[in-house]
């Protein structure tokens, strides 16, 4: 089938330096793969970082996926936590354009997902637990590009990040397990959680 295209749709109404260390990770691993990304329904007021445009693989549509693909949804397939069916390697014969909600993960989830199931997407779960949306476009690329079924990832839920030497902050999402053993998340995102855990964290996932 065609090369693969992850599409996320920007939900929020910022794109704060959470959202731009994920999108930049989603380029950079899309790019890698072989696969496009699409950071899709950017409004125009939106100024978007500097870093972000100049990332190889990025790209950026002001219209919504709606608009994008008009005339065919068949092909399209929504990550969704509320999915019955969970994603398995065969979709990836099936669709070529996998859609993600691009919104900051929230404990607990207030399943904003349900913006983009509204519009009639064929939808599929990755598991029952809320992943952070560069790690379900991670694990959506390993099932359906690399072909590994959804139990065949090794995971790390919930990790404990430690902040300083008397604080940690359990992180509220499934990651997956990179090759040391720890939980793989963009660059420079510990750093941030650090900085923004000792500000508190509000809604800030
Ligand atoms: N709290 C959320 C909500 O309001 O729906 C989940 C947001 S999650 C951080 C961002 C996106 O990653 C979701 O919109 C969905 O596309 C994808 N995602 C995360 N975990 C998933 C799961 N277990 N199954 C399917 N998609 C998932």
């Amino acid at each position: 089938m065609a090369s693969k295209t992850y599409i996320v749709e920007h939900l929020d109404d910022e794109l704060g330096p959470w959202s731009e260390l994920e999108y930049l990770t989603i380029a950079r691993e899309s790019h890698e793969a072989g696969a496009k990304f699409c950071l899709s329904s950017v409004p125009p007021s939106l100024e978007l970082p500097a870093t972000l445009k100049a990332a190889p693989g990025f790209t950026a549509d002001g219209q919504s996926v709606e608009v994008l693909y008009a005339q065919d949804k068949s092909h399209i397939c929504l990550l969704d936590p509320s999915a019955t069916k969970e994603l398995s390697p065969e979709d990836g014969s099936t669709f070529d354009v996998f859609l993600f909600g691009g919104i900051l993960g929230d404990d607990p989830p207030r399943d904003r997902t349900s913006e983009l199931r509204k519009k009639g997407f064929e939808g599929r779960r990755l598991g029952p637990k809320q992943m952070t949306t560069d790690t379900a476009v991670r694990v959506t690329r390993m099932v359906v590009q690399e072909m590994v079924p959804l139990e065949k990832i090794s995971y790390v839920d919930y990790p404990e990040l430690r902040i300083n030497k008397n604080e940690s902050t359990e992180m509220p999402f499934r990651y997956v397990k990179g090759s040391n053993g720890e939980p793989i998340m963009p660059k420079g995102m510990v750093d941030l959680i650090k900085k923004d855990s000792e500000k508190g964290f509000g809604d800030l996932f």
